[in-house]
């Protein structure tokens, strides 16, 4: 073990939120040892943005709730830890673990349950990457090195602690941190890894509960370089394990999709994970449309039903929650509605919580070649930008096409109604008077006919039709289509 001066590996107390120095301040007030451990340290040391610290101590969670009190919280079960509130923001102090004594695990070797606490040697011993072993006492300015963790951080490498294959089989979800670390630290993966990391080694996922495995795929679609991580996910075989009903293909949509979620979130933009899951499941979602609409289930109801069926195979792999689920089927059902609105509704629709959301989407579509968004992407994009006046005139417009192409669709239809044989053959009349009759009756319908197509400019103003008031329906608050 070495001790390394703290800011020989360009690190100080000015880079660290007052919650994590108040955490490691009290903790050693109380006469425990304290160290900042993990993704932190090795964030600041790559000179990046740490998402968060974790603290971690030789005081039990039980000795650790007495120094906080009320504003600590035990948690978990097969880990057991204390969450500190300092401020506003929440710190995860975990006690110092020895490996498990008995051995609590499943039959492929994966552990269950382990809350045997030991020393700080124990606790290094069990992480998983080196570069995610170093221990930073703050106050005292040092850095503890176990491994020489702080060379693979120069060299930009992602090495075990320990055997690879045995690693991976006590917790399969390492597949996943090492795709996500190396994709976002932009590190190479040592070759002792990648000569076990096969897609035979990646059929351990399908042992990891689907719970975990969500949580697991949120941050990969978070942590800002999704982009990279795709096609890593497909080349050491994890994809068809999370996403075991997706196409193991990066589709236009896809990749655009990905580019977009991380430039909005280096932006500092929110992201909703659950919009890259609805990106990721919209192929299976349209193809199983399909398969009910030929089935002659009415547009709607297959809608519902193609969603259902998709979100309940994926959660055989990740589930997703409920909320994220209804949020996901709300994006799907607004390219509907955002493709043929009601002119009346249009207004109202823009203002509708998932508008984003399914405005986002169907512009990500579109830019990505799918034309079945009929250009109603860059529709609605401009019109956002218009002033009242304008839009007011956009939607004038926008009817007028509508009623145009609606016509010749029923032009089409009637078309297609002609050549049908009518269901009764009306028998040809038998005498003169009769047949006289017959023409009759044919004229006086033709001119009704007629009149009552005739250009609508011709119905006079105080004509009742005209008179009669729409009633506006507040969209914003109606919950569309299958999650009504
Ligand atoms: P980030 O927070 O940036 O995603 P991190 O390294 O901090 O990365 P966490 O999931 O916050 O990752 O875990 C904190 C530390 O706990 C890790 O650095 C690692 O030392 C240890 N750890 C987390 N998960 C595992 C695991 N599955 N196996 C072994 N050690 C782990
Ligand atoms: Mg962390």
């Amino acid at each position: 073990m070495q001790t390394l001066r703290a800011s020989k590996c360009g690190l100080s107390t000015t880079q660290l939120p007052s919650s994590i120095l108040d955490v490691i301040d009290s903790l050693t007030k109380a006469g425990y040892a304290a160290y900042i451990v993990g993704g932190g340290v090795r964030d600041l040391m790559l000179g990046l943005n740490p998402k968060d610290f974790d603290a971690v101590t030789d005081a039990t969670p039980a000795q650790v709730k007495e120094v906080f009190g009320r504003r600590c919280r035990i948690i978990g079960r097969r880990f057991e830890l204390a969450h500190v509130y300092s401020g506003r923001e929440l710190i995860e102090v975990a006690t110092f673990r020895a490996p498990p004594k008995k051995a609590v695990t499943s039959a492929s070797g994966m552990i269950l349950r382990d809350n045997n606490w030991g020393t700080i040697e124990q606790d290094f011993a069990r992480r998983d990457f080196s570069i995610n072993t170093l221990y930073y006492q703050p106050r005292q300015g040092i850095v503890l090195d176990f491994c020489n963790a702080v060379e693979d951080v120069k060299s930009r490498t992602l090495r075990f602690l320990g055997e690879p294959a045995q690693r991976f089989e006590e917790d399969p979800v390492r597949m996943l941190r090492a795709l996500r670390f190396a994709a976002k630290l932009n590190f190479q993966i040592d070759q002792s890894i990648l000569d076990v990391f096969n897609p035979d080694m990646t059929q351990l996922l399908r042992d990891v509960s689907p719970h975990r495995l969500y949580d697991e795929s949120q941050k990969l679609f978070t942590m800002g370089h999704l982009t990279r991580v795709l096609p890593m996910l497909i080349d050491f075989g994890v994809w068809k394990q999370l996403f075991a009903e997706i196409p193991p293909n990066i589709t236009a949509f896809i990749e655009r999709a990905a580019r977009n979620t991380d430039q909005r979130i280096q932006i500092g933009k929110t992201i909703n994970p659950a919009f890259f899951y609805a990106v990721l499941l919209w192929k299976p979602f349209i193809e199983r449309c399909d398969f009910y609409l030929n089935k002659g289930i009415v547009p709607a109801e297959a809608r519902a039903q193609a969603g259902l069926d998709v979100l309940k195979r994926q959660a055989t792999r990740t589930i997703i929650p409920r909320f994220a689920e209804t949020f996901i089927r709300e994006v799907w059902e607004m390219q509907t509605r955002l493709l043929n609105p009601k002119p009346q509704q249009i207004e109202a629709l823009a203002g509708h919580a998932r508008f984003r959301a399914g405005f986002d989407f169907l512009l990500l579509r579109e830019k990505s070649g799918d034309t079945q968004t009929e250009g109603m992407g860059v529709w609605w994009e401009n019109y956002q930008e218009m002033s009242v006046d304008q839009k007011e005139a956009a939607i004038r417009q926008y009817n007028r096409q509508r009623t145009r192409t609606r016509r010749k669709v029923a032009d089409a239809d009637e078309a297609k109604v002609s050549e049908i044989e009518p269901l009764v053959n009306e028998p040809e009349p038998r005498n003169r008077r009769a047949k006289k009759e017959r023409v009759r009756t044919t004229e006086s319908a033709n001119r009704f006919i007629e009149k009552a197509t005739m250009d609508p400019h011709q119905i006079h103003a105080d004509h009742p039709i005209l008179k009669r008031k729409r009633v506006q329906r507040d969209l914003s608050q109606v919950v569309f289509g299958p999650t009504q």
